[in-house]
């Protein structure tokens, strides 16, 4: 196995690294990454780490380092323990020998990895990131208690794209910085990394793992900081107190027991009469409430979810309920670490009868209207659905897939009349919208397609399969649309 170079970024006089004839060091990794470096090891060392500005300065060098191609992916370590920051290493170590096996094996795994794929990706920087980590790496949540996510994913918050003008987010000549280490809250970062992490699951680019949590957000503002207030079911006020009361079985009244008390017996304040026995003159109702606002009586507050940042009170019910997740690198997401695209598209349609998604919906909307004037005026549309792309692309090679998948679009294309109308709602899925075709003679031609998958010469286990199915928009109900009736239909597929 190759021997890769180990880079030593020296921050200050407190080395624990012993030096090493194998080990070159640096000042900053500013210093490091102007050498245009080969791959290798990163290790931090020079600084005590019991300061916050130590912290910092580590934690900045990271920023650094995981916001360049060379490193976004590299096993980086610090030499001791800089607290908060250790989340976002592979791992503390005075002795970086203990550490090559698994140094190299990430480096290994990063070889396949082109740096040119990952110069704007910064999606697929958090799927490199996690696949040269090996298979069992598990990307897991870090909660961070007086947050306003709570739960995030710090190691994708180093990956995100800060090069973009609108987003200020962890540029190291940020001031605010120091101040945000101390408490450890980067918001926007965090809440980024949140939605970075939830699109690549959308996407199936990684999958889940293992429910971790789960919290509960205030629906308004999303923050999780909330206080349970048990209030008056009438007028909403905390003020209330617990009583005993008594209900006279007289006149009805119910009070606390000490509006009843006279002297040595109970009188009832209402209609004056001595009550004696319990059971048969009055007894205690299960009203054990009585609010100092409203005075009203009742048997249970309610209980509501004071959200201490917006000061919504919410029913708990109502709350929104997140499942936090660690996460696993998918199939898909593999397959788009190695081949460098995140996206399988394919060009199965093209000329002027494909249309963008938007433009589609809308002809669909007027054909809908039109229909309702003319009812003789059907159309059909067929939703065709590629599956396996990744895994067959993986198993044949790229040059015959791509031979396939041209006979197969050559093929499809041939099917298609001049006059239907084509678009796709995901790199995978096709739709064509056959004017003045009744449901049945589309159906023949949906079989027609699927048959092209018998006639599919793949050795391989996997097989690419075509789905094709026929749907129609029924014309009585307006009230979805023509995009959510595609997308509805697409789940069939
Ligand atoms: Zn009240
Ligand atoms: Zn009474
Ligand atoms: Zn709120």
């Amino acid at each position: 196995m190759k021997e890769y170079k180990i880079y030593r970024i020296l921050l200050g006089e407190e080395t624990a690294h012993s030096p090493d004839g194998k080990i070159s060091d640096f000042q900053s990794a500013r210093e490091l990454l102007e050498k245009k470096p080969e791959s290798g090891i990163v290790l931090i060392d020079g600084l005590k780490g019991k300061k916050t500005s130590d912290k910092l300065k580590v934690f900045w060098e990271l920023v650094e380092l995981r916001e360049s191609v060379e490193f976004c992916c590299a096993p980086i370590y610090l030499s001791r323990t800089m607290q908060q920051v250790d989340i976002l290493v592979d791992g503390i170590s005075s002795n970086i020998e203990e550490r090559l096996p698994e140094a190299t094996s990430i480096l290994e795994r990063g070889k396949r990895i082109s740096r040119e794929k990952l110069l704007d990706n910064h999606n697929l920087r958090m799927l490199s990131y996690m696949y040269v980590r090996g298979e069992e790496y598990s990307l897991s949540p870090v909660c961070s208690p007086f947050s306003q996510w709570i739960y995030s994913y710090p190691e994708m918050a180093l990956l995100l794209d800060s090069s973009t003008k609108a987003s200020k987010i962890l540029r190291p000549e940020d001031l605010s910085g120091l101040e945000r280490l101390r408490s450890f809250r980067f918001d926007t970062e965090m809440i980024m990394a949140l939605r970075a992490v939830a699109f690549l699951e959308d996407h199936g680019y990684i999958t889940r793992n293992l429910l971790v949590d789960r919290v509960r957000k205030c629906p308004k503002c999303k923050t999780g900081h909330l206080n349970y207030v048990d209030v008056c079911p009438n007028c909403g006020s905390i003020d209330f107190n617990k009583k005993l009361m008594i209900h006279c079985f007289i006149c009805g009244h119910v009070a606390p027991d000490s509006d009843f008390r006279k002297n040595m017996s109970f009188v009832c304040p209402k209609c004056n009469t001595v009550l004696r026995h319990l059971g048969s003159d009055y007894d205690h109702p299960l009203e054990s409430h009585e609010c100092n606002n409203c005075g009203s009586k009742f048997i249970e507050p309610d209980v509501k979810a004071d959200c201490l940042f917006c000061r919504t009170r919410t029913d708990p019910s109502d709350l929104t309920v997140v499942n936090v997740y660690s996460y696993k690198l998918s199939e898909k997401g593999s397959a788009a670490v190695r081949t460098g695209s995140m996206q399988m598209e394919i060009q199965l349609f093209d000329g002027q009868n494909n249309l963008k998604f938007s433009y589609f919906c809308n002809i669909i909307e007027w054909m809908r209207e039109y229909r309702k004037r003319y009812a003789d005026e059907v159309f059909t549309l067929i939703g065709l659905k590629f599956s396996n792309l990744y895994e067959v692309e993986d198993l044949l090679g790229e040059d015959l897939y791509k031979k396939i998948m041209d006979e197969l679009i050559f093929r499809i294309r041939a099917m298609v009349r001049t006059t239907d109308i084509t678009t796709s709602s995901a790199p995978d899925t096709f739709w064509i919208l056959l004017p003045r075709t009744l449901f049945d003679n589309s159906t023949i031609l949906a079989e027609r397609i699927e048959l092209l998958n018998d006639k599919l010469e793949i050795k391989s286990d996997k097989k690419i399969e075509i789905t094709a199915k026929c749907f129609q928009i029924p014309t009585e109900d307006n009230e979805i649309s023509a995009e959510k009736y595609l997308e509805l239909f697409a789940e069939e597929l």
